[in-house]
């Protein structure tokens, strides 16, 4: 598998060349080249942000299909907690897991038990830390990803705590099955981020996931499942605290300190980060940031609208409490402080180190990158300052760095390409209107 492996791809027979998506894309990673999208590799973070804007469907994500669970003996799922919000509220949490096993799976993992378990590890190293404030949330890992490539001064403040995912599948392999030879542990996911994250792992070499399922290719099959479920089990097991995780907010409620921004919606994490590179938020102790609007919810892989999706998490989020609370009149449910999660010797922590991706540079040696800079800003104060796109680059400042890469013509730019083609009339008319001396009577 190639160590640059992205889950998003451009389906390019479906591109109409419309240049939608190339604003959207947060790292300036999308061109409109001869009629057709494509994206910059080494530039793309896996956000999914073009995947939901795109009219023509033309960006997909390479995922696993449910199929797949066939290569193994014993078949785990692991829920991400959006999953209950895209059912209505008839259909409850038990019941969709157990529309999972009747769909082939041995067993069932809620994402939303392992995401208790991390909150308690973010809240220990929230007690220990020493170094710049705020920490910042790593269950996202667009966020991850963007903070390499656009923040790199931020890299050390990120909390080294592997997400609810990766800890979910290594409870299921090292704790609850250590003896069993062909296990396959399965994400259902909202996101294509989560799919690169498997299959390119930061923080550890190998992912302990065998494959991301998303919700959208999974919803009708489940779907079925659930109604022919006769007998529903009783599998659920995680809380409010971890189901919450699936909305903005959620994490940060979890984790349970005081001095927290959530933030939410990939342009608005940007801006929160640009803040603290500039030395704001230092009263704040904890960031949590989610690529999605809404949070997971309103990831590009789901079906439900993320508003409907979000009011349903609550209501189910709170069944369980109610449901917890019965279960158990003693326990301490008052503060997420005060609530113990299941026991866990896992490593949870991030075992590599996640180094700053240095793609913006213009030239490996300083002295050129310089000169390439200010040829860059000089191409781009002569271009129109619109940010059209019709170029197909998404801002001048993109075009200008295209042109001083090679990879664009000034020309492209429609203003300047009509004032060349005026000049050049005018050029053509008035050579058309010499005539030669030898034809030129006043002249003889
Ligand atoms: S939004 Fe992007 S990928 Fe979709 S059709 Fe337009 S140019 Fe192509
Ligand atoms: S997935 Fe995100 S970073 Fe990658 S091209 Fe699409 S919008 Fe840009």
């Amino acid at each position: 598998m190639p160590h640059s492996f992205h889950s998003v791809k451009l389906a390019r027979d479906k591109c109409k060349g419309c240049t939608t998506c190339i604003t959207t894309c947060p790292t300036e990673a999308i061109r409109v080249r001869n009629g057709k999208a494509v994206i910059i590799e080494e530039r793309c973070i896996d956000c999914g942000a073009c995947i939901r804007i795109c009219p023509s469907h033309a960006k997909e994500a390479i995922s696993d299909a449910l199929e797949d669970i066939k290569k193994y003996d014993y078949k785990v799922a692991v829920p991400a907690p959006t999953l209950y919000g895209q059912f209505n509220m008839k259909i409850s949490i038990d019941k969709i897991l157990t529309g999972l096993l009747a769909l082939g799976f041995d067993e069932v993992f809620e994402a939303a038990d392992a995401a208790e378990v991390v909150a308690a590890k973010t809240r220990q190293c929230l007690a220990e830390k020493n170094g710049d404030l705020p920490l910042i949330s790593s269950s996202c890992p667009a966020i991850v990803r963007l903070i390499q490539l656009k923040y790199p001064g931020l890299l050390d403040q990120i909390i080294r705590v592997e997400s609810p995912m990766e800890t979910a599948a290594r409870i299921v392999k090292e704790e609850l099955h250590p003896d069993k030879k062909s296990i396959g542990v399965f994400f259902i996911s909202p996101c294509a981020a989560k799919v690169t994250a498997v299959r390119n792992p930061m923080g550890c070499k190998h992912s302990s996931v065998d494959g991301v399922i998303p919700i959208k290719d999974i919803y009708l099959p489940l779907m079925n499942a659930i109604s022919e479920v006769e007998t529903m089990e009783h599998l659920g097991k995680a809380s409010f605290r971890g189901i919450s995780w699936a909305v903005s907010e959620g994490e940060g409620d979890n984790v349970g300190c005081h001095d927290i921004v959530a933030v939410d919606g990939i342009d608005q994490v940007a801006k929160v980060f640009e803040e603290i590179e500039n030395r704001r938020f230092r009263n704040v102790d904890f960031i949590e940031a989610m690529a999605c609007p809404g949070g997971c919810v309103g990831g590009p892989l789901t079906v439900e609208n993320p508003y409907i999706a979000k009011a349903r998490i609550r209501k189910k989020a709170q069944e369980a409490t109610d449901k917890e609370a019965n279960e158990n009149q003693n326990k301490a449910i008052a503060s997420p402080g005060e609530f113990i999660p299941r026991e866990t010797h896992v490593n949870m922590e991030w075992q590599e180190e996640v180094k700053p991706k240095q793609i913006m540079k213009l030239d490996e040696d300083f002295r050129k990158a310089v000169i390439k800079m200010e040829e860059m800003e000089a191409i781009e104060k002569s271009l129109p300052g619109l940010d059209c796109g019709s170029c197909g680059a998404p801002t001048c400042k993109a075009l200008s760095e295209d042109i001083v890469r090679g990879y664009a013509v000034k020309n492209d730019c429609i203003f300047i390409l009509k004032e060349e083609i005026q000049t050049l009339a005018s050029n053509l008319a008035e050579l058309g209107a010499r005539r030669p001396l030898s034809m030129d009577k006043e002249k003889k």
